[in-house]
């Protein structure tokens, strides 16, 4: 199995990726594999895109809406490049509609830190955004349909392997083992007790979320309260080679899609 590099003492201190050439590769390639995009907002030379793939079958009885987003945190590296593979992979039921935002936070990745330019978490900023990138991709969400499911790529540097967050207030059929299960093989998960400082069981959070208690709502709460009523958000562990922890994300998210359409 995979080892532990070792190398993230008190932060990231992993692989960086050009944000820039990583974002120009996927405006190059969704275009082809049938995606069209929308700018929701630009700073600088940099855009934040929203891609959408419409179902290619379009019985509405069958379909469901996908959010995915990733790279809100600009030092967890493998979200966005899983966005990347997620296109190139195209491996897509039919009937499912996808909304994909492959880096929420551009500015933070220019300066490999979590936070954005202004040193907002954008991740606990969508109660009261008081940033322009959640604003914007608040009120490009508030112009959406809702969603069946979301999914929020991320990485965590202190992880000891693969690890997920699972909302499901409705209590609907969970997806949380069944992406355990498929990572299992491509990346360790971790198996601790205490994650995060929450119990765990085999990889899976189920935290009591408070909503209304908790003034720092990440991007997941605004999705239950506003969007959708199952989400997971998706940790790979950081102490592993990018590789491994992009193949983590993308095997996640096709097990959760599958799974979810298949029902
Ligand atoms: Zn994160």
């Amino acid at each position: 199995m995979t080892q532990r590099l070792g190398k993230n003492l008190n932060g990231y201190h992993g692989e960086t990726i050009d944000i820039r050439s990583v974002l120009r590769e996927i405006e190059t390639a969704a275009p082809a594999y049938g995606w069209t995009s929308e700018i929701f907002h630009t700073h600088g030379d940099l855009d934040w895109v929203a891609l959408h793939r419409p179902a290619r079958i379009t019985d509405h009885a069958l379909r469901k809406r996908i959010h995915i987003s990733a790279g809100i945190h600009g030092d967890e590296p493998a979200g966005p490049l899983a966005a990347l593979k997620l296109i190139q992979d195209d491996l897509w039921p039919g009937n499912v509609e996808i909304f994909l935002l492959p880096c929420l936070n551009p500015l933070g990745f220019l300066r490999n830190q979590r936070a954005n330019a202004d040193g907002i978490d954008l991740n606990r900023d969508y109660r009261n955004p008081q940033s322009t990138e959640t604003r914007r991709h608040i009120a490009w969400l508030e112009r959406q349909p809702r969603f069946d499911l979301y999914l929020c790529l991320h990485e965590d540097w202190e992880a000891h392997g693969f690890y997920l967050y699972e909302t499901n207030p409705d209590e609907r059929t969970p997806l949380a083992e069944i992406m355990i299960a498929a990572v299992a093989p491509v990346c360790p998960v971790d198996g601790s007790e205490i994650i995060e400082g929450r119990p765990a069981q085999g990889g899976i959070i189920r935290p009591k979320i408070s909503l209304q208690e908790r003034p720092d709502w990440p991007e997941a709460f605004y999705h239950i309260t506003h969007k959708a009523r199952q989400g997971y958000t998706l940790e790979a562990p950081s102490d592993f080679p990018l590789p491994v922890r992009v193949s983590a994300l993308v095997t996640a998210v096709n097990a959760a899609v599958n799974s979810l359409m298949a029902r």
